[in-house]
Protein backbone atom coordinates (compact mmCIF):
# COMPACT_ATOMS: atom_id res chain seq x y z
CA UNK A 1 0.00 0.00 0.00
CA UNK A 2 1.01 3.51 -0.33
CA UNK A 3 1.41 5.64 2.19
CA UNK A 4 -2.20 7.26 1.89
CA UNK A 5 -2.69 9.72 5.05
CA UNK A 6 0.08 12.03 3.76
CA UNK A 7 -0.40 12.30 0.18
CA UNK A 8 -4.19 12.32 0.11
CA UNK A 9 -4.04 15.20 2.45
CA UNK A 10 -1.57 16.61 -0.03
CA UNK A 11 -3.35 16.37 -2.99
CA UNK A 12 -6.66 17.79 -1.08
CA UNK A 13 -4.57 20.83 0.14
CA UNK A 14 -3.52 21.45 -3.36
CA UNK A 15 -6.95 20.97 -5.31
CA UNK A 16 -9.21 22.29 -2.44
CA UNK A 17 -12.56 20.77 -1.45
CA UNK A 18 -14.33 22.09 -5.01
CA UNK A 19 -11.45 19.14 -7.04
CA UNK A 20 -11.28 16.10 -4.30
CA UNK A 21 -13.64 13.46 -3.49
CA UNK A 22 -13.04 10.20 -1.57
CA UNK A 23 -16.72 9.54 -1.60
CA UNK A 24 -18.08 6.35 -3.12
CA UNK A 25 -20.87 7.94 -4.40
CA UNK A 26 -19.34 10.66 -6.04
CA UNK A 27 -16.86 8.14 -7.93
CA UNK A 28 -19.32 5.66 -8.46
CA UNK A 29 -20.24 6.76 -12.26
CA UNK A 30 -16.49 7.37 -13.01
CA UNK A 31 -15.34 4.15 -12.04
CA UNK A 32 -17.16 2.19 -15.17
CA UNK A 33 -16.15 2.70 -18.54
CA UNK A 34 -19.27 3.80 -21.40
CA UNK A 35 -19.36 0.13 -22.26
CA UNK A 36 -20.01 -0.96 -18.80
CA UNK A 37 -17.36 -3.51 -19.13
CA UNK A 38 -14.35 -2.68 -16.55
CA UNK A 39 -15.48 -1.50 -13.45
CA UNK A 40 -12.44 -0.20 -10.87
CA UNK A 41 -11.87 1.48 -7.26
CA UNK A 42 -9.89 4.55 -6.56
CA UNK A 43 -8.54 6.41 -3.52
CA UNK A 44 -9.86 9.52 -4.53
CA UNK A 45 -10.74 11.48 -7.62
CA UNK A 46 -8.83 14.51 -7.68
CA UNK A 47 -10.02 17.59 -10.04
CA UNK A 48 -7.18 20.16 -10.75
CA UNK A 49 -8.27 23.57 -11.89
CA UNK A 50 -5.28 24.84 -13.25
CA UNK A 51 -2.08 22.61 -15.18
CA UNK A 52 0.06 24.19 -12.04
CA UNK A 53 -2.35 22.14 -9.65
CA UNK A 54 -1.91 19.63 -12.02
CA UNK A 55 1.71 19.75 -11.79
CA UNK A 56 1.74 19.27 -8.44
CA UNK A 57 -0.63 16.64 -7.99
CA UNK A 58 1.70 14.42 -10.55
CA UNK A 59 5.02 15.45 -8.24
CA UNK A 60 3.05 14.46 -5.20
CA UNK A 61 1.85 10.97 -6.70
CA UNK A 62 5.45 10.45 -8.19
CA UNK A 63 7.34 10.99 -4.88
CA UNK A 64 4.68 8.42 -3.27
CA UNK A 65 4.88 5.45 -6.24
CA UNK A 66 0.77 6.56 -6.58
CA UNK A 67 -0.72 5.67 -9.72
CA UNK A 68 -2.78 8.30 -11.44
CA UNK A 69 -5.61 7.35 -14.03
CA UNK A 70 -6.40 10.03 -16.23
CA UNK A 71 -10.42 10.79 -17.59
CA UNK A 72 -11.71 13.50 -19.23
CA UNK A 73 -15.45 12.77 -20.68
CA UNK A 74 -15.40 8.79 -20.25
CA UNK A 75 -16.60 7.88 -22.74
CA UNK A 76 -13.60 5.35 -24.25
CA UNK A 77 -14.30 2.52 -25.63
CA UNK A 78 -11.36 0.50 -24.56
CA UNK A 79 -11.34 1.01 -20.92
CA UNK A 80 -8.72 3.04 -20.97
CA UNK A 81 -9.78 5.35 -18.44
CA UNK A 82 -11.06 3.20 -15.65
CA UNK A 83 -8.29 2.16 -12.24
CA UNK A 84 -7.86 -1.40 -11.79
CA UNK A 85 -10.05 -2.73 -8.59
CA UNK A 86 -7.56 -2.85 -6.14
CA UNK A 87 -8.27 1.05 -5.15
CA UNK A 88 -4.72 2.12 -4.65
CA UNK A 89 -4.94 4.52 -7.54
CA UNK A 90 -6.18 7.96 -8.12
CA UNK A 91 -8.24 8.70 -10.33
CA UNK A 92 -7.77 12.27 -12.23
CA UNK A 93 -10.25 13.97 -14.00
CA UNK A 94 -9.93 16.94 -16.24
CA UNK A 95 -13.54 18.10 -16.35
CA UNK A 96 -13.23 21.17 -14.21
CA UNK A 97 -10.21 22.61 -16.42
CA UNK A 98 -12.78 23.21 -19.46
CA UNK A 99 -12.21 26.91 -20.62
CA UNK A 100 -11.21 27.89 -24.42
CA UNK A 101 -8.22 29.87 -23.91
CA UNK A 102 -8.21 31.44 -27.46
CA UNK A 103 -9.74 31.16 -30.52
CA UNK A 104 -7.69 32.63 -32.91
CA UNK A 105 -9.98 32.59 -36.56
CA UNK A 106 -7.77 34.29 -38.47
CA UNK A 107 -4.84 31.64 -37.93
CA UNK A 108 -7.30 28.88 -38.06
CA UNK A 109 -6.38 27.67 -34.33
CA UNK A 110 -8.32 27.35 -31.12
CA UNK A 111 -6.21 26.82 -27.76
CA UNK A 112 -8.29 25.26 -24.98
CA UNK A 113 -7.98 23.31 -21.63
CA UNK A 114 -7.90 19.30 -22.05
CA UNK A 115 -11.33 18.98 -20.73
CA UNK A 116 -13.13 20.99 -23.01
CA UNK A 117 -15.95 19.17 -24.26
CA UNK A 118 -16.68 18.54 -28.10
CA UNK A 119 -19.46 20.04 -28.47
CA UNK A 120 -19.02 22.90 -26.05
CA UNK A 121 -16.28 23.34 -28.73
CA UNK A 122 -18.22 23.18 -31.84
CA UNK A 123 -20.71 25.90 -30.91
CA UNK A 124 -17.64 27.98 -29.81
CA UNK A 125 -16.03 28.14 -32.61
CA UNK A 126 -19.12 28.29 -34.65
CA UNK A 127 -19.93 31.89 -33.16
CA UNK A 128 -16.72 32.71 -34.64
CA UNK A 129 -17.16 31.51 -38.25
CA UNK A 130 -14.83 28.39 -37.90
CA UNK A 131 -15.59 24.84 -36.97
CA UNK A 132 -13.28 22.26 -35.67
CA UNK A 133 -13.53 19.48 -38.19
CA UNK A 134 -13.29 16.49 -36.13
CA UNK A 135 -16.69 14.40 -34.89
CA UNK A 136 -18.09 11.01 -33.02
CA UNK A 137 -21.08 9.96 -31.62
CA UNK A 138 -19.51 10.42 -27.93
CA UNK A 139 -18.95 14.43 -28.81
CA UNK A 140 -21.36 15.51 -26.05
CA UNK A 141 -19.00 13.67 -23.04
CA UNK A 142 -15.68 13.25 -25.38
CA UNK A 143 -12.67 15.79 -23.93
CA UNK A 144 -10.15 17.42 -26.01
CA UNK A 145 -7.83 15.70 -23.80
CA UNK A 146 -9.52 12.58 -24.35
CA UNK A 147 -9.33 13.05 -28.07
CA UNK A 148 -5.65 13.65 -28.54
CA UNK A 149 -4.96 10.74 -25.83
CA UNK A 150 -6.89 8.48 -28.41
CA UNK A 151 -5.80 9.86 -31.44
CA UNK A 152 -9.53 9.62 -32.07
CA UNK A 153 -10.57 9.55 -35.36
CA UNK A 154 -14.77 9.69 -35.99
CA UNK A 155 -16.68 11.07 -39.38
CA UNK A 156 -14.50 13.69 -40.89
CA UNK A 157 -11.40 11.52 -41.32
CA UNK A 158 -12.12 10.89 -45.15
CA UNK A 159 -10.57 14.65 -45.26
CA UNK A 160 -9.24 15.72 -42.22
CA UNK A 161 -7.23 13.24 -40.77
CA UNK A 162 -7.44 11.83 -36.83
CA UNK A 163 -6.29 13.95 -34.07
CA UNK A 164 -2.74 13.62 -34.61
CA UNK A 165 -3.38 15.72 -37.99
CA UNK A 166 -5.49 18.73 -36.18
CA UNK A 167 -3.31 18.98 -33.49
CA UNK A 168 -1.05 21.90 -33.96
CA UNK A 169 0.70 22.22 -30.17
CA UNK A 170 0.22 20.38 -26.37
CA UNK A 171 0.79 21.53 -23.15
CA UNK A 172 1.40 18.68 -20.86
CA UNK A 173 2.43 17.38 -17.44
CA UNK A 174 5.10 14.85 -17.07
CA UNK A 175 4.89 12.35 -14.26
CA UNK A 176 7.37 14.03 -12.30
CA UNK A 177 5.82 17.22 -12.54
CA UNK A 178 7.78 19.31 -14.94
CA UNK A 179 5.17 21.01 -17.81
CA UNK A 180 6.07 20.51 -21.17
CA UNK A 181 5.23 23.59 -22.85
CA UNK A 182 4.23 23.15 -26.50
CA UNK A 183 1.30 25.31 -27.40
CA UNK A 184 3.37 27.22 -30.07
CA UNK A 185 1.43 26.32 -32.97
CA UNK A 186 5.00 26.34 -35.66
CA UNK A 187 4.59 25.74 -38.94
CA UNK A 188 8.06 24.11 -38.95
CA UNK A 189 10.12 22.90 -35.99
CA UNK A 190 13.27 20.59 -36.81
CA UNK A 191 14.29 19.92 -32.82
CA UNK A 192 14.01 16.55 -33.39
CA UNK A 193 11.23 13.75 -32.30
CA UNK A 194 7.72 15.43 -32.61
CA UNK A 195 7.78 15.53 -28.32
CA UNK A 196 3.76 16.52 -28.96
CA UNK A 197 3.12 13.28 -30.92
CA UNK A 198 4.02 11.32 -27.92
CA UNK A 199 0.90 12.48 -26.35
CA UNK A 200 -1.35 11.78 -28.78
CA UNK A 201 -2.52 8.16 -28.83
CA UNK A 202 -0.49 8.33 -25.53
CA UNK A 203 -3.56 7.24 -23.92
CA UNK A 204 -2.10 8.73 -20.31
CA UNK A 205 0.55 6.51 -20.39
CA UNK A 206 3.04 9.55 -20.22
CA UNK A 207 1.73 12.30 -18.51
CA UNK A 208 -1.07 14.84 -18.05
CA UNK A 209 -2.60 16.45 -21.24
CA UNK A 210 -3.54 19.75 -20.08
CA UNK A 211 -4.32 22.09 -23.09
CA UNK A 212 -3.78 21.57 -27.01
CA UNK A 213 -3.83 24.16 -29.56
CA UNK A 214 -6.19 22.53 -32.43
CA UNK A 215 -6.60 23.37 -36.17
CA UNK A 216 -9.59 24.74 -37.52
CA UNK A 217 -11.02 25.19 -40.75
CA UNK A 218 -13.68 27.58 -41.71
CA UNK A 219 -17.62 26.99 -41.28
CA UNK A 220 -19.26 25.06 -43.84
CA UNK A 221 -21.82 27.12 -46.24
CA UNK A 222 -23.42 24.56 -46.87
CA UNK A 223 -23.34 20.91 -46.83
CA UNK A 224 -25.78 18.01 -48.60
CA UNK A 225 -26.80 14.38 -46.81
CA UNK A 226 -27.15 11.49 -48.89
CA UNK A 227 -28.30 8.03 -47.93
CA UNK A 228 -28.44 5.48 -50.91
CA UNK A 229 -28.88 1.99 -50.66
CA UNK A 230 -26.37 -0.60 -52.03
CA UNK A 231 -26.65 -4.46 -52.97
CA UNK A 232 -22.89 -5.40 -51.15
CA UNK A 233 -19.81 -4.10 -49.65
CA UNK A 234 -18.02 -4.20 -53.00
CA UNK A 235 -20.90 -1.62 -54.69
CA UNK A 236 -20.43 0.34 -51.10
CA UNK A 237 -16.50 0.63 -51.75
CA UNK A 238 -17.04 1.11 -55.78
CA UNK A 239 -19.26 4.09 -54.78
CA UNK A 240 -16.87 5.93 -52.89
CA UNK A 241 -14.23 5.57 -55.16
CA UNK A 242 -16.36 7.16 -57.83
CA UNK A 243 -17.70 9.47 -55.63
CA UNK A 244 -14.03 10.33 -53.82
CA UNK A 245 -12.09 10.45 -57.49
CA UNK A 246 -15.10 13.21 -58.33
CA UNK A 247 -15.24 15.54 -55.51
CA UNK A 248 -11.82 15.92 -53.95
CA UNK A 249 -12.23 18.70 -51.63
CA UNK A 250 -15.88 17.70 -51.00
CA UNK A 251 -16.15 14.25 -49.79
CA UNK A 252 -16.19 14.73 -46.20
CA UNK A 253 -17.92 11.55 -44.98
CA UNK A 254 -18.66 7.67 -46.03
CA UNK A 255 -20.21 5.84 -43.79
CA UNK A 256 -21.22 1.91 -44.27
CA UNK A 257 -24.03 0.55 -42.32
CA UNK A 258 -25.68 -3.29 -42.61
CA UNK A 259 -29.41 -3.75 -42.17
CA UNK A 260 -29.04 -5.30 -38.66
CA UNK A 261 -27.28 -1.88 -37.53
CA UNK A 262 -29.80 0.36 -39.04
CA UNK A 263 -32.88 -2.21 -37.70
CA UNK A 264 -31.16 -1.88 -34.64
CA UNK A 265 -31.28 1.57 -34.49
CA UNK A 266 -34.78 1.75 -35.40
CA UNK A 267 -36.06 -0.71 -32.50
CA UNK A 268 -33.86 1.35 -29.88
CA UNK A 269 -33.52 4.80 -30.23
CA UNK A 270 -36.67 7.12 -30.22
CA UNK A 271 -37.38 9.60 -32.90
CA UNK A 272 -35.41 7.83 -35.93
CA UNK A 273 -37.15 6.74 -38.77
CA UNK A 274 -36.24 4.55 -41.91
CA UNK A 275 -34.49 6.90 -44.33
CA UNK A 276 -35.95 5.04 -47.58
CA UNK A 277 -38.58 2.87 -48.43
CA UNK A 278 -37.51 -0.81 -49.02
CA UNK A 279 -35.12 -3.36 -47.79
CA UNK A 280 -31.94 -3.27 -48.58
CA UNK A 281 -28.92 -5.27 -47.44
CA UNK A 282 -26.39 -2.05 -46.90
CA UNK A 283 -26.92 1.67 -46.67
CA UNK A 284 -24.16 4.41 -47.20
CA UNK A 285 -24.12 8.00 -45.86
CA UNK A 286 -22.34 10.45 -47.69
CA UNK A 287 -21.79 13.86 -46.69
CA UNK A 288 -20.41 16.54 -49.69
CA UNK A 289 -19.69 19.80 -48.37
CA UNK A 290 -18.72 23.37 -49.64
CA UNK A 291 -16.61 25.87 -47.24
CA UNK A 292 -15.94 28.41 -49.75
CA UNK A 293 -18.81 30.68 -50.93
CA UNK A 294 -18.10 30.04 -54.53
CA UNK A 295 -17.42 26.37 -54.43
CA UNK A 296 -20.10 24.61 -56.21
CA UNK A 297 -23.05 23.90 -54.40
CA UNK A 298 -22.91 20.61 -53.30
CA UNK A 299 -26.98 19.58 -53.54
CA UNK A 300 -25.90 19.44 -57.37
CA UNK A 301 -22.88 17.54 -56.92
CA UNK A 302 -24.83 15.00 -54.94
CA UNK A 303 -27.98 14.98 -57.28
CA UNK A 304 -25.82 14.72 -60.32
CA UNK A 305 -23.19 12.29 -59.06
CA UNK A 306 -25.93 9.95 -57.48
CA UNK A 307 -28.16 10.15 -60.57
CA UNK A 308 -24.81 8.35 -62.63
CA UNK A 309 -23.91 6.33 -60.11
CA UNK A 310 -27.51 4.81 -60.19
CA UNK A 311 -26.98 4.41 -64.27
CA UNK A 312 -23.50 2.54 -63.38
CA UNK A 313 -25.31 0.25 -61.36
CA UNK A 314 -23.97 0.92 -57.97
CA UNK A 315 -26.66 2.01 -56.00
CA UNK A 316 -30.18 0.68 -55.57
CA UNK A 317 -31.85 3.47 -54.22
CA UNK A 318 -30.73 6.58 -53.10
CA UNK A 319 -32.21 9.85 -51.39
CA UNK A 320 -31.13 13.70 -50.42
CA UNK A 321 -31.82 15.37 -47.10
CA UNK A 322 -34.50 17.57 -47.89
CA UNK A 323 -33.11 20.32 -45.51
CA UNK A 324 -30.89 20.71 -42.26
CA UNK A 325 -32.93 18.73 -39.90
CA UNK A 326 -32.91 15.91 -42.41
CA UNK A 327 -29.94 15.90 -42.65
CA UNK A 328 -29.35 15.71 -38.70
CA UNK A 329 -31.33 12.74 -38.78
CA UNK A 330 -29.81 11.08 -40.84
CA UNK A 331 -26.22 11.48 -38.73
CA UNK A 332 -28.45 10.31 -35.79
CA UNK A 333 -28.49 7.13 -37.50
CA UNK A 334 -25.19 6.53 -37.67
CA UNK A 335 -24.58 7.92 -34.57
CA UNK A 336 -26.41 6.08 -32.39
CA UNK A 337 -25.28 2.82 -33.82
CA UNK A 338 -22.30 1.95 -31.07
CA UNK A 339 -25.68 2.78 -28.68
CA UNK A 340 -28.43 0.18 -30.09
CA UNK A 341 -25.59 -2.11 -30.64
CA UNK A 342 -25.23 -1.80 -26.59
CA UNK A 343 -28.65 -1.87 -26.25
CA UNK A 344 -29.39 -4.93 -28.57
CA UNK A 345 -27.23 -8.01 -26.56
CA UNK A 346 -24.41 -8.72 -26.12
CA UNK A 347 -21.37 -8.24 -28.80
CA UNK A 348 -18.02 -8.49 -28.53
CA UNK A 349 -16.94 -5.07 -30.56
CA UNK A 350 -13.54 -5.32 -32.94
CA UNK A 351 -12.71 -1.50 -33.85
CA UNK A 352 -10.39 -2.51 -37.35
CA UNK A 353 -8.30 -1.17 -39.83
CA UNK A 354 -7.03 -2.56 -43.39
CA UNK A 355 -5.71 -0.87 -46.14
CA UNK A 356 -9.08 0.84 -47.93
CA UNK A 357 -9.38 -1.16 -51.17
CA UNK A 358 -9.08 -4.26 -48.76
CA UNK A 359 -12.12 -3.59 -46.61
CA UNK A 360 -15.21 -4.75 -48.38
CA UNK A 361 -13.27 -7.81 -49.28
CA UNK A 362 -12.28 -8.13 -45.65
CA UNK A 363 -16.16 -7.63 -44.39
CA UNK A 364 -16.94 -10.23 -47.45
CA UNK A 365 -14.96 -13.31 -46.20
CA UNK A 366 -13.78 -12.41 -42.40
CA UNK A 367 -17.55 -12.49 -41.61
CA UNK A 368 -18.73 -16.14 -42.61
CA UNK A 369 -15.48 -17.60 -41.36
CA UNK A 370 -16.64 -16.25 -37.71
CA UNK A 371 -19.99 -16.95 -37.88
CA UNK A 372 -18.91 -20.66 -39.63
CA UNK A 373 -16.62 -20.96 -37.11
CA UNK A 374 -18.83 -20.16 -34.14
CA UNK A 375 -22.61 -20.81 -34.70
CA UNK A 376 -25.33 -19.02 -33.33
CA UNK A 377 -23.18 -15.58 -33.49
CA UNK A 378 -23.69 -12.87 -35.85
CA UNK A 379 -21.11 -10.37 -37.65
CA UNK A 380 -22.74 -6.66 -37.91
CA UNK A 381 -19.53 -4.44 -39.54
CA UNK A 382 -19.89 -0.63 -39.71
CA UNK A 383 -18.70 2.78 -40.05
CA UNK A 384 -15.86 4.20 -41.75
CA UNK A 385 -15.47 3.01 -44.79
CA UNK A 386 -13.80 5.71 -46.85
CA UNK A 387 -10.65 5.15 -44.27
CA UNK A 388 -10.74 1.87 -44.24
CA UNK A 389 -11.92 1.17 -40.65
CA UNK A 390 -15.13 -0.41 -39.55
CA UNK A 391 -16.60 -1.39 -36.01
CA UNK A 392 -16.63 -5.32 -36.66
CA UNK A 393 -18.95 -6.58 -34.45
CA UNK A 394 -19.67 -9.99 -33.33
CA UNK A 395 -23.19 -10.94 -31.53
CA UNK A 396 -23.27 -13.46 -28.94
CA UNK A 397 -25.67 -16.26 -29.73
CA UNK A 398 -29.15 -16.80 -28.07
CA UNK A 399 -29.62 -18.02 -24.65
CA UNK A 400 -25.98 -17.74 -24.25
CA UNK A 401 -24.90 -16.52 -20.64
CA UNK A 402 -22.57 -13.31 -20.41
CA UNK A 403 -20.26 -15.45 -18.30
CA UNK A 404 -20.25 -18.16 -20.99
CA UNK A 405 -19.85 -15.25 -23.61
CA UNK A 406 -17.05 -13.09 -22.35
CA UNK A 407 -15.08 -16.17 -20.97
CA UNK A 408 -14.89 -18.68 -22.91
CA UNK A 409 -16.19 -18.02 -26.64
CA UNK A 410 -15.51 -14.46 -26.34
CA UNK A 411 -11.29 -15.37 -25.74
CA UNK A 412 -11.54 -17.51 -28.97
CA UNK A 413 -13.38 -15.12 -31.43
CA UNK A 414 -11.25 -11.97 -30.83
CA UNK A 415 -7.80 -13.51 -31.63
CA UNK A 416 -9.06 -15.20 -34.28
CA UNK A 417 -10.54 -11.77 -35.65
CA UNK A 418 -7.24 -10.12 -34.97
CA UNK A 419 -5.53 -12.98 -36.93
CA UNK A 420 -7.68 -12.55 -39.94
CA UNK A 421 -6.78 -8.33 -39.57
CA UNK A 422 -2.83 -8.89 -39.21
CA UNK A 423 -3.18 -11.17 -42.44
CA UNK A 424 -4.78 -8.82 -44.26
CA UNK A 425 -2.35 -6.26 -43.36
CA UNK A 426 -4.28 -3.80 -41.19
CA UNK A 427 -4.51 -3.10 -37.44
CA UNK A 428 -6.56 -4.24 -34.45
CA UNK A 429 -6.86 -0.47 -33.60
CA UNK A 430 -8.01 1.80 -35.99
CA UNK A 431 -9.30 4.82 -33.66
CA UNK A 432 -10.18 3.78 -29.86
CA UNK A 433 -6.58 2.77 -28.49
CA UNK A 434 -5.72 0.02 -26.95
CA UNK A 435 -6.53 0.52 -23.02
CA UNK A 436 -7.18 -2.47 -20.64
CA UNK A 437 -8.92 -4.22 -23.29
CA UNK A 438 -6.41 -4.91 -26.04
CA UNK A 439 -3.39 -5.04 -24.41
CA UNK A 440 -2.67 -8.46 -24.09
CA UNK A 441 -3.74 -9.06 -27.66
CA UNK A 442 -1.16 -6.09 -28.52
CA UNK A 443 1.65 -7.72 -27.35
CA UNK A 444 0.75 -11.27 -28.90
CA UNK A 445 0.31 -9.68 -32.42
CA UNK A 446 3.29 -6.99 -32.40
CA UNK A 447 6.70 -7.27 -33.41
CA UNK A 448 9.29 -7.42 -31.04
CA UNK A 449 10.94 -3.99 -32.33
CA UNK A 450 7.27 -2.51 -31.81
CA UNK A 451 7.36 -3.85 -28.43
CA UNK A 452 10.27 -3.01 -27.31
CA UNK A 453 10.44 0.93 -28.96
CA UNK A 454 7.27 1.20 -26.46
CA UNK A 455 8.47 -0.48 -23.67
CA UNK A 456 11.17 1.97 -23.94
CA UNK A 457 9.66 5.13 -24.53
CA UNK A 458 7.22 4.46 -21.73
CA UNK A 459 9.93 3.37 -19.07
CA UNK A 460 12.09 6.66 -20.39
CA UNK A 461 9.11 9.36 -19.59
CA UNK A 462 8.06 7.26 -16.62
CA UNK A 463 10.49 5.13 -15.10
CA UNK A 464 8.21 4.74 -11.75
CA UNK A 465 5.11 3.59 -13.75
CA UNK A 466 2.34 5.77 -12.01
CA UNK A 467 1.25 7.26 -15.31
CA UNK A 468 -2.03 4.67 -16.45
CA UNK A 469 -0.75 1.62 -15.06
CA UNK A 470 -1.88 -1.60 -16.66
CA UNK A 471 -3.10 0.48 -20.06
CA UNK A 472 -1.64 0.27 -23.20
CA UNK A 473 1.82 -0.26 -22.67
CA UNK A 474 2.31 -4.55 -22.54
CA UNK A 475 5.21 -4.15 -19.81
CA UNK A 476 6.93 -7.22 -18.70
CA UNK A 477 5.84 -6.78 -14.84
CA UNK A 478 2.54 -4.69 -14.68
CA UNK A 479 2.33 -1.73 -11.69
CA UNK A 480 0.13 -3.53 -8.69
CA UNK A 481 -0.50 -0.17 -7.34
CA UNK A 482 1.48 -0.60 -4.33
C1 LIG B 1 -21.49 6.88 -28.86
C2 LIG B 1 -19.99 6.94 -29.03
C3 LIG B 1 -19.43 7.02 -30.30
C4 LIG B 1 -18.05 7.09 -30.46
N1 LIG B 1 -17.54 7.18 -31.72
C5 LIG B 1 -16.21 7.29 -31.89
C6 LIG B 1 -15.65 7.44 -33.20
O1 LIG B 1 -16.36 7.47 -34.20
N2 LIG B 1 -14.31 7.55 -33.29
C7 LIG B 1 -13.49 7.53 -32.21
O2 LIG B 1 -12.28 7.67 -32.36
N3 LIG B 1 -13.99 7.37 -30.96
C8 LIG B 1 -15.32 7.25 -30.78
N4 LIG B 1 -15.83 7.10 -29.52
C9 LIG B 1 -14.91 6.90 -28.37
C10 LIG B 1 -14.57 8.13 -27.54
O3 LIG B 1 -15.52 9.18 -27.67
C11 LIG B 1 -13.17 8.64 -27.88
O4 LIG B 1 -12.23 7.62 -27.57
C12 LIG B 1 -12.77 9.91 -27.12
O5 LIG B 1 -11.55 10.36 -27.63
C13 LIG B 1 -12.64 9.72 -25.62
O6 LIG B 1 -12.60 11.00 -25.01
P1 LIG B 1 -12.88 11.13 -23.44
O7 LIG B 1 -12.64 12.55 -23.05
O8 LIG B 1 -14.20 10.58 -23.10
O9 LIG B 1 -11.71 10.24 -22.86
P2 LIG B 1 -11.76 9.16 -21.68
O10 LIG B 1 -12.67 8.05 -22.04
O11 LIG B 1 -12.00 9.83 -20.38
O12 LIG B 1 -10.25 8.64 -21.74
C14 LIG B 1 -9.76 7.97 -22.86
C15 LIG B 1 -8.26 7.70 -22.68
O13 LIG B 1 -7.53 8.93 -22.69
C16 LIG B 1 -6.87 9.14 -21.43
N5 LIG B 1 -7.05 10.56 -21.12
C17 LIG B 1 -8.21 11.26 -21.06
N6 LIG B 1 -7.95 12.56 -20.86
C18 LIG B 1 -6.60 12.68 -20.77
C19 LIG B 1 -5.71 13.77 -20.57
N7 LIG B 1 -6.15 15.01 -20.44
N8 LIG B 1 -4.38 13.52 -20.53
C20 LIG B 1 -3.90 12.27 -20.68
N9 LIG B 1 -4.69 11.21 -20.88
C21 LIG B 1 -6.03 11.41 -20.93
C22 LIG B 1 -7.55 8.20 -20.45
O14 LIG B 1 -6.68 7.80 -19.42
C23 LIG B 1 -7.92 7.04 -21.37
O15 LIG B 1 -6.79 6.21 -21.56
C24 LIG B 1 -17.21 7.05 -29.32
C25 LIG B 1 -17.77 7.00 -28.04
C26 LIG B 1 -19.14 6.95 -27.88
C27 LIG B 1 -19.69 6.90 -26.49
Amino acid sequence: MPKQVNWLEQMQAVVGPKGFTISGDDMAPWLTDWRGRYTGAAAAMVSPGTTQETSEILKIANDNGVAIVPQGGNSGMVGGATPDSSGHSVLLSLRRMNRIRAIQADDQLVVCDAGVILQNLHEALASHGQRFPLTLGGKGSATVGGLVSTNAGGTQVLRHGTMRSLVAGIEAVLPDGSILDGLSALKKDNRGYDLKQLFVGGEGTLGIVTGATLKTVPALVDRCVAWAAVDSTDAAYQLFRFLNSRTPHALEGFEIIPATCLNSVLRHIPGTRQPLEGTYPWHVLIEIIRDQPDSEDPRMVAENLLAKAIERNLIENATLAANEQQAEDFWKIRDSIAEAERASGPALQHDISVPVPGMARFINEASPVIEARFPGTKVAAFGHMGDGNVHFHVKAPEGITAQEWMEDLGKQITPLVHDLVIAAGGSISAEHGIGQNKRTELERISSDARLSMLRAIKMAIDPNNIMNPGKLVPLASSHSGS
